[in-house]
């Protein structure tokens, strides 16, 4: 299945969960969420029934997939990396798909969405240790060094994020020289680092089917 394309909005009233796709607006009394927290389409204000074990654990599944803007294969072949690595699968997933450029980008601070974040990786806005990558799935590894491109730096999108990272905070995995629009990758996040309410043991169950 493809990544999907439409209103991200409707992706947190279907998850039932703030997933913070949509950058500045997200923190606004523009929120769809906080207006309408309820799930979308015509039968969305009915009581959400009671689920399957399947049906929680697909949910997760979802959700962790959308919040990375990943489509299924992509999250599929995370899992599978993360299955063959040393140590706790679940936590393995996450941790991997924290490290992604277009994540990294994101945590910094140098775009306000991760979706923003493929875009301008896929047009060459940023450099790894001075070199050109435009692969928004590169995984980046302690000691790596982002910045944005000289010719990019005019970015009204870039400097408007930088205003905007104070309310997100940087993860304490990462450094952010805010000046010279440059992040240093300070080692691999942590479980503790990853905030946001997952059960990924629950994909894991999903997937172990
Ligand atoms: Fe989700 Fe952000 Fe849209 Fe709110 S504004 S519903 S957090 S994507």
């Amino acid at each position: 299945m493809a990544r999907y394309c439409g209103a991200v909005c409707r992706v947190c009233r279907r998850e039932n969960l703030k997933l913070f796709l949509k950058g500045d607006r997200c923190y606004s009394d523009k929120c769809a969420f906080d207006r309408r927290g309820y799930a979308p389409g015509e039968h969305g204000q009915r009581r959400r029934g009671k689920t399957s074990d399947y049906g929680i654990q697909l949910r997760e599944k979802q959700k962790v997939k959308r919040m990375y803007g990943l489509s299924e294969k992509q999250f599929h072949l995370f899992f599978g990396r993360a299955d063959h690595q040393k140590g706790i699968t679940g936590t393995n997933l996450l941790v991997s798909l924290e490290r992604r450029f277009d994540n990294v980008v994101y945590r910094l601070g140098l775009v306000n969405s991760r979706t923003q974040g493929r875009h301008f990786v896929r047009h060459n806005h940023f450099l790894v240790n001075g070199k050109k990558v435009n692969i928004p799935s590169y995984l980046l590894n302690v000691g790596d060094v982002i910045e944005v491109r000289e010719k990019s730096k005019k970015i009204q999108a870039i400097s408007d994020s930088m205003d905007a990272v104070v309310r997100r905070g940087i993860p304490q995995w990462l450094d952010l020289e805010k000046e010279n629009l440059k992040g240093t990758v300070k080692g691999f996040p942590v479980r503790e680092d990853i905030t946001m309410p997952i059960q990924e043991q629950l994909i894991v169950e999903l997937y172990s089917k």
